[in-house]
């Protein structure tokens, strides 16, 4: 039948394939950490601006590499300096 043919045989392979390159990574050490950083400084525009995307989201923990203490550090922070108009909570230039 057509359809049969239709099938891509490679489509699960590739999937495991990613998974397996997604483990020999190596592990991301979180900024703040090797800094000795403890505070993390909501007034610091250009290191918070940093941890946002272009379009003023946060960037999560498995992309920035952050650890868990920090990341929750940040994230305060980050909506600190948006209260204070420091960091923007959304950008209208991306839409
Ligand atoms: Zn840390």
């Amino acid at each position: 039948m057509a359809f049969q043919k239709r099938t891509r045989p490679g489509a699960r392979d590739d999937k495991k394939k990613k998974k397996g390159g997604l483990k020999l990574r190596k592990r991301k050490i979180c900024r703040f950490c090797e800094n000795h950083i403890k505070r993390v400084d909501y007034k610091d525009e250009r290191m918070l601006s940093r941890f946002t995307n272009e379009r003023g989201k946060i960037i999560p923990r498995r992309i920035s590499g952050n650890c868990a203490r920090h990341q929750r550090k940040l994230t305060t922070a980050i909506k600190r300096a948006r209260v204070l108009a420091i960091l923007a909570f959304e950008s209208e230039s991306f839409r």
